[in-house]
């Protein structure tokens, strides 16, 4: 890269503030219909420690989706592989509450990042517990990483996708009658919708996943999972972290990336940086808009993409 980070960050920035299409904020869950598509914000931890940030990278959104790495990262470290018996790990092709794929494939989610894999997942982290001591490692987990204690869960949020998530409890409710929930689903939708409804800023999330930039590694020094779990993680962000947008987004951004409804994505460039961008109003695919659009052009301008070598500066 030869153009300054700062220059190029600045740069996306005020092509965002201008952007006609900012896409559509999520409706279906009524809490986050309230946030303005005009926000924009972004923040990029570089393996070297550096932090560049722009627009609203300290305003707290709700991660959505984006908990479901964690929450990955969290259970392949308590049941490990165990957890592919459970859990597919291909792209699903449909949207990420499709019910149809279920049944053809006898209760086994694709993936872990659509949300009936992510369902599964809450189910093997609530581990025989209840709901609030899940939560509380998977708040312990992030506080972690980030460095930040002030990490949080929003509650109208939860409370919000509690009252209105009539399609999740029924993922739940078809899994539970294979036995791939096996939790009460009560319990294990009380988790799952909780570590959705975590908030952070787009400063927070990019220092939250460093570890997967750095091969596993905690910038502190500490082993958060080994080498072949971060990049196994990686490759899953990238085949399957934008439901059915995957294989777009890895061809305009060439990242593993994971998005959420809230309008935020956590995208990787192993050994260069973690990054998160939000902007809450969506594609039709339910990614963010002007996210997506503000890493293409980062990648663009920095050369950051797994597909091309590393480049020097
Ligand atoms: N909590 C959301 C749901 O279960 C997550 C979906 C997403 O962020 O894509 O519907």
């Amino acid at each position: 890269m030869t153009e300054d980070l700062t220059d190029i960050v600045a740069d996306i920035v005020a092509s965002m503030r201008s952007a006609p299409d900012r896409g559509r904020v999520a409706h279906y869950i009524p809490e986050l219909a309230k946030v303005e598509a005009r926000h924009f914000g972004i923040a990029i931890a570089t393996a070297d420690g550096q932090m560049v940030t722009g627009g609203d990278a300290d305003m707290g959104f709700s991660i959505q989706s984006i908990s479901k790495v964690f929450a990955l990262t969290l259970a392949v470290g308590k049941v490990g592989d165990q957890l592919w018996d459970r859990v597919g790990r291909e792209p699903s092709g449909t949207a990420f509450n499709s019910i149809v794929q279920l049944e053809h494939e006898q209760g086994i989610p694709r993936n872990p990042f659509i949300n009936a894999g992510a369902i599964v997942v809450a189910d093997v982290n609530l581990g025989g517990h209840q709901p609030r001591v899940a939560i509380g490692e998977m708040l312990r987990f992030l506080r972690y990483l980030a460095g930040d204690d002030d990490i949080a869960i929003n509650e109208a949020v939860a409370a919000s996708e509690t009252a209105s998530g009539f399609r999740n409890m029924a993922l739940a409710n078809y899994m539970r009658a294979f036995d791939n929930v096996r939790h009460p689903v009560e319990l294990v939708l009380g988790a799952y919708f909780h570590q959705c409804a975590i908030e952070m800023s787009c400063r927070q999330l990019a220092l939250a996943g460093r570890y997967l930039m750095l091969d596993g590694r905690h910038p502190d020094g500490g082993r958060v999972v080994s080498p072949r779990r971060a990049r196994r993680i990686n490759a899953l962000m990238l085949t399957c972290g934008h439901y059915d947008a995957s294989g777009d987004f890895a061809f305009r951004v060439g990242m593993p990336g994971k998005s959420g409804v809230g309008g935020g994505i956590l995208a990787i460039v192993p050994g260069r940086a973690s990054i998160a961008v939000w902007s809450p109003g969506l594609n039709a695919s339910g990614n963010s808009q002007l996210g997506t659009l503000a890493l293409e052009e980062l990648s663009s301008r920095t050369g950051w993409s797994i597909f091309s070598p590393p480049v020097a500066g």
